[in-house]
């Protein structure tokens, strides 16, 4: 097994799925949930809570999580997923899709 496991393979994969798509930012717009749900890492997260969801919440068709409530840290700045779609924001379970963030500011938890 080459290092890194099955998520370093997956990672990988992502990468080259995204490369393949040339042009930038825009492309990888096309990538599905399901895609980015492969190479998502929220299950290393803290605040993460496994109850049989979707992962990739930060995906546009994703959104907050229905049973993860407490943000006690988030990983998403280190995911391969936020970094080729080039979001920019964290807490997508708990505060909504980078879409929703980026959009509005009175979707997610008050602070
Ligand atoms: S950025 Fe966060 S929510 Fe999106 S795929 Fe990565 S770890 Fe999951
Ligand atoms: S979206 Fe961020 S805070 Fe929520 S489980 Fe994923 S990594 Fe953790």
């Amino acid at each position: 097994m080459p290092g890194g496991g099955t998520l370093g393979f997956t990672i990988r994969l992502w990468k080259e799925l995204c490369r393949n798509q040339r042009g930038g930012v825009g492309p990888l717009k096309n990538r599905t949930r399901a895609e980015a749900a492969n190479v998502c890492i929220c299950r290393l997260c803290p605040s993460f809570y496994e109850c049989g969801e979707i992962l990739a919440f930060c995906m546009p068709d994703g959104g907050k999580s229905i049973c993860i409530t407490s943000e006690v840290g988030c990983v998403c700045p280190g995911c391969p997923v936020q970094q080729t779609m080039g979001f920019s924001h964290e807490y997508y379970c708990t505060r909504g899709n980078d879409q929703e963030q980026a959009g509005k500011t009175g979707g997610g938890v008050e602070t």
